[in-house]
């Protein structure tokens, strides 16, 4: 049952409650079996969600962020948060810290403050399950797949965010990246819950 140290919607982020449960249901299982890693931060919404499930597991969960925000974060874009300005850019590192602080989780979570593929240098073993929430080019959506879902054990959870079957709700990297781990015959699709997918390594 989902059971979270803070109140949810006090902290900034584009992560339905739905989709946060279910986030919540797949890493209570799969703490238990090994390494959970989350791919984009930002202000930890998802990262809540994600490391109480690994909390309860006595599990951690791998939080990648450079806290530099994606395209759409920054000052003149979609989604730039003037709280968040930082010098030109723009910086969700305080607010992370301050969530993680707040939710109890400095136990649980061990940030990286580094891009996704400068993690992949350090982090080389096996994984349990992999949030993919980063950057929607089709560049960074793409990288990421390719370098994380591969890391996965078999039975092991690849859940991909922002999925958008209809062009005019949102960016196509993540639906392009979601068909391709369909079609690689490495994944099947176990549950759709708004726009995350939650897929299963064969
Ligand atoms: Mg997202």
């Amino acid at each position: 049952m989902l059971d979270l140290p803070i109140n949810i919607d006090d902290v900034k982020g584009f992560l339905d409650p739905e989709e946060g449960a279910t986030l919540y249901a797949y890493a209570t299982t799969r703490a238990k079996v090994g390494l959970v890693v989350e791919i984009g931060s930002y202000c930890g919404k998802s990262t809540v969600y994600l490391g109480a499930a690994c909390k309860m597991s006595g599990g951690f969960l791998v939080a990648i962020d450079h806290h530099e925000g994606s395209e759409e974060n920054q000052p003149g874009q979609e989604y730039f948060d003037p709280d968040l300005a930082d010098g030109d850019g723009m910086s969700s590192l305080a607010h992370f810290r301050q969530t993680i602080k707040m939710a109890d989780l400095r136990d649980t979570v061990i940030p990286i403050l580094a891009s996704s593929a400068m993690a992949t240098k350090i982090l080389t073993q096996t994984l349990s399950m992999v949030f993919i929430d980063g950057g929607h080019s089709a560049a960074a959506a793409f990288s990421d797949y390719r370098r994380w879902a591969g890391l996965l054990v078999e039975g092991g959870i690849l859940a991909i965010h922002d999925v958008f079957p209809n062009n005019a709700d949102g960016g196509r990297p993540p639906h392009d990246v979601y068909m391709k781990a369909l079609h690689s015959g490495l994944f099947e699709e176990i549950e759709g819950v708004k726009s995350l997918r939650i897929l299963k390594r064969l």
